[in-house]
């Protein structure tokens, strides 16, 4: 892996905004084929060369400078879409209701009867089935 240690020298390299353009540039091609759409198609053909063109960049500082403006811009999105996974997942062994008092979203076991629940962040109580 010499020749690519050498032409890598000084260049930037892969970030978290070049994976997430590579992955939204592979997730267009797969819809463009789809559908059939050339608009589509093409769109992702030039994600993909900006993507490459950011690895290969020798402004690092700018490079670095866009992908924690995206981290910026990602990270409440990932967090909310991993909340949101999580939920689906734990959907046949936990119940979720919403605190009437702060709207803290609480999670509690299924299949256990009438329970009283009390909010951790506000100790609003009340009694849900689950
Ligand atoms: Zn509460």
């Amino acid at each position: 892996m010499d020749w690519f240690r050498r032409m890598m020298a000084g260049r930037y390299g892969v970030d978290q905004l070049s994976n997430a353009m590579i992955l939204l540039s592979i997730v267009l091609l797969i819809i463009s084929s789809l559908i059939g759409s050339s608009i589509i198609n093409m769109l992702a053909m030039i994600m993909l060369i900006l993507s490459y063109g950011r690895v290969f960049s020798k402004n690092i500082n700018k490079r670095r400078e866009e992908n924690m403006r995206f981290l910026r811009w990602w990270s409440p999105i990932s967090i909310k879409l991993m909340q949101y996974i999580n939920r689906i997942k734990g959907y046949r062994t936990y119940r979720y209701f919403k605190c009437s008092g702060c709207g803290q979203t609480l999670r509690v076991p299924r299949g256990k009867g009438r329970v009283h629940i009390t909010c951790p962040k506000c100790k609003n109580e009340f009694t849900k089935n689950t």
